[in-house]
């Protein structure tokens, strides 16, 4: 489906975001149809045949695609200045067709030691009885990254910022090293957004994404998508039309016009994020407060480079341990107690004992989570009503 826009990654991200769109139909509807339909008729035998053969691109049958599941990744692929992409029916299902479809037995990757937890599990339950093996390095260690590489490697998987810790990946060093040893770079870019950071700029040959993030940003829907070259997507492609990942077309309708808002919402989200983090630092009973955009945080000038502004999470570590984490959640009046992010509503997390809980203390403490540690996905609220909430939750731990 052609699309009526110039697909740079732009200064001018608004605009594309909202009027980069296929042709209307007959009806010359304004906003974004939705196609809730899960096959499309021919034309004749021949047109047909020509369809199934690939002579001729148009619609066959929604595992394959649907309009408006186009409309929504031509779109992510405009902001993020990439050719082609699949969008998948969560972000998971990105990470792991990225990977199993370019991927073969014996093939070896590099992941940061950083990465979300299913992908974790992807990494060390799934790809690794197929005989795909993996090394995860320190995110911010560019020779790691170079040490860890084996004549095997076929990929680089890195998330930045990563999380819960906020460590950053230098992009344009990881893109060519990348290209130095012909392998592909993937980058999941679901914290950051293409408003944020766009890995294509640096070299990145595959951008992931769960959708189901900021993307939405209003906790309704999942949602991924895989984005690069047509060559590689191509390849992406014909695996996931056999195997069956394909984002719904409700979703699907639901993520495009999510796109049109993403800039004034992520503009948001990163000065109530900075905001808080400022305050935080200041606060007597926070330890230490990580932040990509904070002068404290030992990458602000990588972040200054490659991202626009610092994101919508902060990371802190309250006082008192383990039991100050959780009496920290506990004392929450209004910012929910919850595992997502990417919301409206601003969420807080304590690692140690959900997300990362199937860690060691060991690996935990080598990604940085520490017992204390909380993870504050800041949301679209007043930022005097969310700082309120997260002083009295941290006055509250002093009290007990
Ligand atoms: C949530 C998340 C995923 C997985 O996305 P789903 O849509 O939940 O499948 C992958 N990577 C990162 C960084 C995430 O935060």
């Amino acid at each position: 489906m052609p699309l009526d826009h110039n697909p740079t990654p732009a200064a001018n991200f608004e605009t594309v975001s909202i009027r980069s769109q296929a042709p209307r139909s007959q009806h010359r509807e304004h906003s974004v149809p939705m196609f809730l339909t899960s096959s499309f008729v021919f034309d004749s035998a021949e047109h047909a045949r020509a369809l199934f053969a690939e002579e001729e691109s148009g619609m066959v049958y929604s595992r394959y695609g649907n309009p408006s599941v186009d409309e929504f990744v031509h779109k992510l692929c405009a902001l993020e200045g990439c050719e082609d992409g699949f969008a998948t029916a969560s972000g998971m299902a990105a990470m792991f067709g990225s990977m199993a479809a370019l991927l073969s037995s014996g093939d070896h990757i590099v992941a940061s030691r950083a990465v979300f937890g299913s992908t974790h599990a992807v990494l060390t339950r799934v790809l690794a009885r197929w005989g795909i093996g993996h090394s995860y390095v320190d995110p911010a260690d560019n020779n790691g990254w170079r040490a860890a590489i084996t004549p095997a490697t076929r990929m680089l998987f890195v998330e930045t910022p990563s999380n819960p810790g906020l460590a950053l990946v230098d992009l344009e060093y990881l893109g060519r090293l990348a290209d130095e040893h012909g392998i592909i770079l993937n980058v999941d870019n679901c914290f950051a957004t293409p408003y944020l950071q766009t890995p294509a700029r640096w070299g990145a040959h595959l951008v992931t994404h769960s959708a189901t993030k900021f993307i939405d940003g209003q906790g309704r829907v999942l949602g991924g998508a895989i984005l690069g070259s047509s060559e590689l997507i191509g390849e992406v492609r014909s695996f996931a039309r056999a195997t069956g990942p394909a984002l719904s077309p409700f979703n699907a309708w639901v993520l495009s016009k999510s796109l049109e808002t993403l800039a004034v919402r992520m503009e948001r989200h990163c000065e109530n994020a900075l905001a808080l983090a400022r305050h935080l630092e200041q606060h007597p009973q926070v330890n230490e407060v990580r932040y990509p955009f904070l002068d404290s945080h030992p990458q602000r000038e990588l972040a200054g480079r490659q991202m626009r502004h610092g994101g919508g999470v902060v990371t802190f570590e309250v006082k008192g341990g383990l039991e100050g984490g959780k009496r920290f959640l506990d004392g929450l009046q209004m910012v929910t107690r919850s595992s997502n992010l990417g919301d409206t509503r601003s969420i807080a997390t304590h690692p140690a004992t959900t997300t990362h809980c199937k860690l060691s203390e060991q690996e935990r403490q080598a990604v940085g989570i520490t017992p204390g540690l909380v993870r504050v996905s800041v949301g679209l609220e007043t930022i005097a009503d969310i700082i309120a909430d997260i002083d009295t939750a941290l006055e509250q731990r002093q009290q007990r």
